[in-house]
């Protein structure tokens, strides 16, 4: 019999008063006990709604019932033969927008959590040492070259690596991982938890070179003339926006990208890394989505007293409602309906201040989100020390500009067939944010796999 249980299993968390000083993760996992009771949640559905709700299609009932019996090992098997990164997925999915927003038993009270029991099974097979190694798959001698190693590059390979290829990753940043280890910080995803799970990967045979920028020390062309046979593009969209206005170049500004670059992968949290940042001080986070959020936690844990403004109202704020709960509670506070118009600096260009002018809701825009219009005469000065800007990224252009043939929108995004990962250029397939711009995690493993499969195509019909 299901458990009936309206609500899902609660799980532990860091109180706030305690999380907002260190880097520690947030969100403490559940117990054995509490993983079987909200697996016994689940109705075992025979079409089950949540695997159409998983870009991956992760088998969730069945992972499900194997923990509900009691083999949480079993259970992460049976994960990892679609899902490369489960406890990576397990901790930073928007499932209320995927498997969990599909889930039957979310009509009636709360979905089963399917992330939590990812996650669980991710860290139990970890910690027990039951996650076997991989065999090696028999190579079949060709050659993939994948760019990048976000969540969308690291799918791609995985799956190629089971397929035999020989697979080569090139990473411009001296660590594999993508936003994963440079952007998300370290108390929502421990960055030892995504080097065991690209660890992983490695172990199917695939090569990781990092500190290799293609498009400088190797174009995609000199790839293939290299014997690769086709090559993968999942770059990300890491190229951050600023807002244009006067003052914007002062000390003390920063594009979100480069100030969680400098807490996460350069670890300027830890006193034992030499990495420059600001601790303490005013800071104003400029933006309402999910960076800003990351942001503006990093900066409250460095000691700062920190602001959050966003130029329309909370409800449009497009950051997860959990985020927003999380960053409230940890003390930053929210100035909605405000937006900058300057930034002010002192006689030696270090930021002082922003002037902000007062904002109302106007017409819907064509998405239907009602227009930011500022009120007339409403401007006014916030101190700050240092000015986050967290408006958005869009894909870096140096693939663009050095791969001859390869066709992008006018957002910088990579062109694609209807297939969502063929590109202009025969033998250059692409996915993630480098085609969609910002997303989410899973879509961008989605688009890996869908890859996977389009050069396994590609490769077999010109063999
Ligand atoms: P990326 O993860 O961006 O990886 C691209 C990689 O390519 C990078 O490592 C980059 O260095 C490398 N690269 C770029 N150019 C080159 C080149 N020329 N040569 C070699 N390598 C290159 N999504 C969620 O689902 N949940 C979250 O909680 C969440 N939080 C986020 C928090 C932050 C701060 C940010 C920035 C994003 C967040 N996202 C979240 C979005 C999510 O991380 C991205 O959608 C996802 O990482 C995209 O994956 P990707 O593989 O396409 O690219
Ligand atoms: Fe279980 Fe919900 Fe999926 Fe049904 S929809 S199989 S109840 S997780």
């Amino acid at each position: 019999m299901p458990n009936m249980q309206k609500e899902k299993t609660p799980m532990r968390e860091q109180a706030a008063n305690v999380r907002n000083s260190n880097f520690e993760e947030v969100a403490l996992g559940y117990s054995y006990e509490e993983a079987v009771n909200e697996a016994a949640r689940c109705l075992n559905c025979k079409k089950p709604a949540c695997v159409d709700g998983c870009p991956v299609g992760v088998k969730i009932p069945d992972f499900i019932s194997l923990l509900a019996g009691g083999d949480p090992g079993a259970a992460y098997e049976k994960i990892k033969e679609t899902n490369a990164l489960p406890a990576v997925c397990g901790r930073v999915c928007p499932q209320e927008s995927q498997c969990e927003g599909k889930c039957v038993r979310g009509i009636k009270g709360e979905p089963v959590a399917i992330g939590r029991l990812e996650r669980y099974c991710a860290d139990f097979a970890a910690e027990s040492g039951g996650a076997e190694d991989p065999d090696s798959p028999e190579k079949n001698g060709k050659k993939i070259a994948v760019v990048g190693s976000g969540p969308s590059s690291l799918t791609c390979a995985g799956d190629l690596a089971k397929l035999g290829y020989d697979v080569h990753i090139f990473e411009a940043l001296h660590k594999p991982g993508g936003v994963l280890v440079y952007g998300i910080p370290e108390f929502r995803l421990p960055k030892a938890i995504v080097e065991r799970e690209i660890s992983a990967i490695e172990k199917l045979g695939v090569t990781v070179e990092t500190d290799a920028v293609i498009g400088r020390v190797m174009s995609v062309d000199e790839l293939f003339e290299d014997g690769f046979c086709a090559v993968y593009i999942g770059t990300g969209a890491g190229l951050p926006g600023f807002m244009g206005i006067p003052g914007e170049n002062s000390n003390g500004v920063f594009s979100a990208n480069e100030f969680l670059t400098r807490v996460n992968l350069m670890k300027a949290y830890d006193p034992a890394y030499d990495t420059p940042v600001k601790r303490g001080g005013s800071v104003i986070v400029v933006g309402g989505g999910n960076v800003a959020m990351d942001a503006a936690r990093c900066a409250k844990r460095l000691g700062s007293d920190v602001k959050i403004v966003y130029r329309r109202s909370e409800a449009e704020m497009p950051a997860r409602a959990e985020e927003i709960h999380h960053a409230k509670e940890e003390g930053i506070e929210f100035l909605t309906l405000n937006n900058p118009v300057r930034i002010n600096a002192d006689e030696k260009g270090n930021t002082v201040s922003a002037t902000c002018v007062r904002m109302e809701l106007g017409e819907p825009d064509e998405r239907g989100r009602r227009r930011p219009v500022e009120i007339p005469g409403s401007e006014y000065d916030i101190p700050a020390d240092t000015v986050i800007m967290a408006i958005g990224t869009s894909p870096n252009p140096l693939i663009r500009m050095t791969t001859p043939g390869l066709e992008t929108n006018r957002r910088g995004c990579i062109e694609t067939a209807d297939d969502g990962v063929t590109t202009t250029r025969p033998g250059v397939f692409a996915g993630g944010d480098a085609v969609t711009g910002a997303a989410t995690v899973i879509l961008a493993m989605g688009a890996g796999k869908k890859a996977a499969t389009a050069i396994d195509e590609y490769v077999k019909k010109n063999r």
